[in-house]
């Protein structure tokens, strides 16, 4: 078996650190190239140790000297800063793992962009904000995309491309997140440590308060319109509490495809490293019986507007899906450093919206452009919050 050469970005993080995992299981398999991360020197270079990556890239230039101290006596590279973090997606690999937060991620997933290599995507907000400008980068260079975030991988193993007309819609399962059935007016008092705490899955802090919001189901929509051709009126969101099944596809003989596995972000990952093979991973294997029922209901859009927001983001095009996620990342960091209240998450996303005109987002500069003025209206309203 050839080795693959794998570079992780984000390498510190929740994903970053499963795919290491699976990595350090399968040296046959895998040999890390680069590793990134972005301010925790201590982290990075722990993980530079256990993976012996050849090149380790910090963002943070003011980290460099913690770094290189942290990973004194090891044999690799070290650079610091954004253009290293670049450095970083642009050595020599076959798959990429793109698993930085935010839209700061979205410059070295493009870089990542080169003939031949897999991008193993888990940064959504890239695609959400850029994804036309990605994903024709990607087709440009010939580089793959392969979703890591678990409901597209279910999608990416059940949709069949060559029976794309058959398809009558897919279905990406949310699990609700901590107040599925809260009142609003109970969630008007939630504490950043209740919406830190996800009923099923252990992951970042801002894809976790995402997932309370449903902001985080509403950014899938977009990424699964990205990845697949449907039109938004054909990709469905249902609540299915226990997150066993991720998404399925419906084709129009009344066939329903799903994928379920535990909730453990080592199977997409795994997928997407293996593909177009299939690897062993140490995920628990998942036993029905003992899981006993599965149960599914409808979101509810008044208490969770987070959905009906992107949906109409995605309708619309242009540049509103990378205005809806910068101003959820900057509410999302203002209710962590807990400056706004949580309720106040959607509504910043919603005002935003409305205040900033529609532009165009057919390039890079476009994006980033919206992306700054969503930012500037978010950070603005915010101030009004605290200052009320
Ligand atoms: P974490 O917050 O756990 O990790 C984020 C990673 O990004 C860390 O390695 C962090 O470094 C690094 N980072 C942050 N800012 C920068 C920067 N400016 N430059 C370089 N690196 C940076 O996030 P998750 O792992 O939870 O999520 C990562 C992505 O994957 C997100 O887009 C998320 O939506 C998506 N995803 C995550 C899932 C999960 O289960 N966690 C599931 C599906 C999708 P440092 O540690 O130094 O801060
Ligand atoms: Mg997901």
């Amino acid at each position: 078996m050839t080795q693959k050469r794998v570079s992780i970005l984000g390498a510190t993080g929740s994903v970053g650190l499963a795919a290491v995992d699976l990595i350090q299981g399968a040296p046959e398999r895998f040999r890390t190239e680069a590793v990134a991360g972005g301010s925790n020197a201590a982290a990075l270079a722990a993980v530079a140790r256990t993976t012996g990556a050849r090149f380790v890239a910090i963002a943070d230039p003011g980290q460099y000297g913690a770094l290189r101290a942290a990973c004194a006596g090891l044999d690799a590279e070290l650079a610091a800063g954004p253009d290293a973090v670049i450095e970083a997606a642009l050595r020599p690999a076959d798959v990429v793992i793109a698993a930085i937060v935010g839209i700061a991620g979205l410059a070295s997933t493009l870089a990542a962009c080169r003939p031949g290599v897999t991008i193993a995507l888990a940064n959504k907000e890239a695609l959400v904000s850029a994804g036309p400008v990605v994903l024709a980068r990607a087709a440009a260079a010939g580089a793959t995309i392969l979703p890591v975030d678990s409901e597209h991988s279910a999608l990416f193993q059940v949709y069949e491309p060559t029976r794309a007309h058959a398809v009558a819609s897919l279905t990406l399962t949310a699990s609700g997140g901590p107040f599925r059935d809260w009142s609003t007016a109970r969630m008007a008092e939630v504490r950043v440590e209740d919406a830190l705490k996800h009923p099923n899955w252990d992951m970042g802090a801002k894809i976790t308060i995402d997932s309370a919001t449903m902001f985080n189901k509403g950014l899938e929509l977009i990424e699964a319109a990205r990845l697949f051709p449907l039109p938004e009126d054909r990709i469905e969101i249902v609540v299915h509490p226990q997150s066993i099944i991720h998404g399925f596809a419906t084709y129009r003989d009344g066939s329903v495809m799903a994928q379920m596995g535990a909730p453990d972000m080592r199977t997409p990952i795994a997928v997407a490293l293996a593909w177009p093979d299939r690897m062993e991973t140490p995920v628990a294997r998942l036993n029905l019986a003992a899981i006993g029922s599965l149960t599914f209901e409808a979101p509810d859009p008044e208490r969770f507007p987070a959905l009906a927001l992107a949906r109409a983001a995605l309708r619309a095009g242009a540049d509103r899906p990378a205005i809806l996620n910068a101003a959820n990342e900057a509410a999302v960091a203002a209710f962590l450093d807990r400056r706004i209240a949580f309720l106040d998450i959607a509504a910043i996303v919603a005002e935003t919206l409305a205040a900033v005109p529609q532009g165009p987002a057919a390039t890079l500069d476009d994006v980033m452009a919206a992306d700054a003025a969503a930012r500037r209206f978010a950070a603005a309203a915010i101030n009004r919050r605290r200052a009320a």
